[in-house]
């Protein structure tokens, strides 16, 4: 931070605007901000000054700070870029530690306030913005964070994926999201997850199921990858936030990734020619009208409303009544979208108590291929 005088040839007010924010602080008085502008950027709340100190601050009078890009904020922004994604309580860690290096004096995580994070938050996403990157925020579909993601403005999330992956690898990585939306995302069981025994089965890591192999179909470049293969490329998309893998075991997109991939998964999955009435793979929450891979359905299995978990409540506190808005289906909440939609099942339940819980995923395996057999059955 730094003071400079103001109406004086040290600060060019032509390039500050006055914004709303203001904050307070309890022996220099209330804060008023001013954004600065240049030709190619502008910095927000990134200028401030006392209009009316109090008096034991009347030694910056007249005086405008200016709040400098430092080394704080560029720890803080290789922060976030190694993560990707940033929640509030990340960002609280990271930026104690940073407090407490630079200003010499322990800073514990909750000390750290929603504003402090904003503002580097701010800060990087102005950093970055000339390298088509930008932050954006998303909430998590059941925990509720908020949470901050680092996003390419330009190029495609298959191709960032795609940077660091050989061929193989991301073959891979589209079977395993074909897994998630197609196979394991039937209209009676919208698990749109894989669990880690799936994913290690030879139709998503090789590529060929009994069916397509006897079609004999060309490979081509795709040879498959090894369960090892598999394992360190699921690894490194939990990693990198692009998956998140329950304590189940259950791989899903992660709210990065659903927000970086909504459109191509629509096009993807949906069909555009469908009707309104019609079941689609890609499904959005009645209340938010947000991609939705997790939450609860309409119990009558033909109607198409979902609700989020965290938009249920005041979704049907606002309408006065717990029934499906376009069927009028009694609501109980009770059918689940997501990997509930096999660990409620009875099946489920009965397996786990039977192994005690040692053998869950084979049960879910049989649930599942009886599942997909019917689903042809019925086309
Ligand atoms: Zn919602
Ligand atoms: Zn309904």
């Amino acid at each position: 931070m730094k003071w400079l005088k103001a109406m004086s040839t040290s600060v060019n007010m032509e390039m500050l605007s006055k914004t709303s924010h203001g904050t307070s602080c309890p022996w220099k008085g209330r804060a008023a901000y001013y954004t600065i502008k240049t030709d190619k950027t502008e910095f927000k709340n990134s200028a401030w000054y006392y209009p009316a100190p109090f008096e034991k601050a009347t030694n910056i009078k007249d005086y405008v700070a200016f709040w400098q890009y430092n080394d704080g904020n560029r720890a803080f922004l290789q922060a976030l870029m190694a993560r990707g994604t940033m929640t509030f309580k990340q960002g609280q860690e990271v930026l104690s530690t940073i407090f407490t290096i630079q200003e010499e004096r322990e800073t514990a995580p909750d000390q750290v306030t929603q504003e402090d994070f904003d503002s580097y938050i701010s800060a990087a996403a102005d950093k970055i913005s000339p390298f088509d990157y930008e932050i954006r925020t998303t909430v998590h579909q059941f925990t509720k964070e908020k949470i901050s993601a680092i996003v390419n403005a330009t190029s495609d999330p298959i191709t960032q994926m795609a940077t660091t992956r050989t061929q193989e690898e991301m073959f891979f990585v589209r079977r395993m999201i074909d897994a998630m939306f197609e196979t394991y995302n039937t209209r009676r069981r919208e698990v749109m997850g894989v669990t880690s025994m799936q994913a290690l089965e030879r139709k998503i890591t090789k590529g060929v199921s009994g069916a397509r192999q006897s079609e004999g179909g060309e490979q081509g470049a795709d040879k498959g990858v090894t369960n090892d293969q598999a394992e360190k490329c699921l690894n490194g998309l939990v990693a990198e936030g692009w998956f998140e893998r329950s304590k189940e075991g259950w791989y899903t997109l992660s709210p990065r990734a659903l927000m970086e991939l909504q459109t191509w998964l629509v096009t993807e999955y949906n069909d555009e020619d469908a009707d309104a009435e019609d079941w689609q793979r890609i499904k959005f929450c009645e209340a938010c009208k947000g991609i939705m891979t997790v939450g609860r359905r309409c119990g009558d299995l033909d109607c198409n409303v979902r609700v989020h978990d965290i938009c249920q409540e005041a979704f049907f506190n606002s309408r006065g009544e717990k029934k499906c808005p376009r069927c009028q289906t009694k609501w109980d909440g009770k059918l689940f979208v997501g990997q509930r939609a096999i660990t409620s099942t009875d099946e489920y339940l009965k397996g786990k108590r039977r192994s005690g819980g040692a053998r869950k995923s084979q049960v879910e395996v049989e649930v599942d291929e009886e599942e997909v057999a019917d689903e042809d059955e019925d086309e």
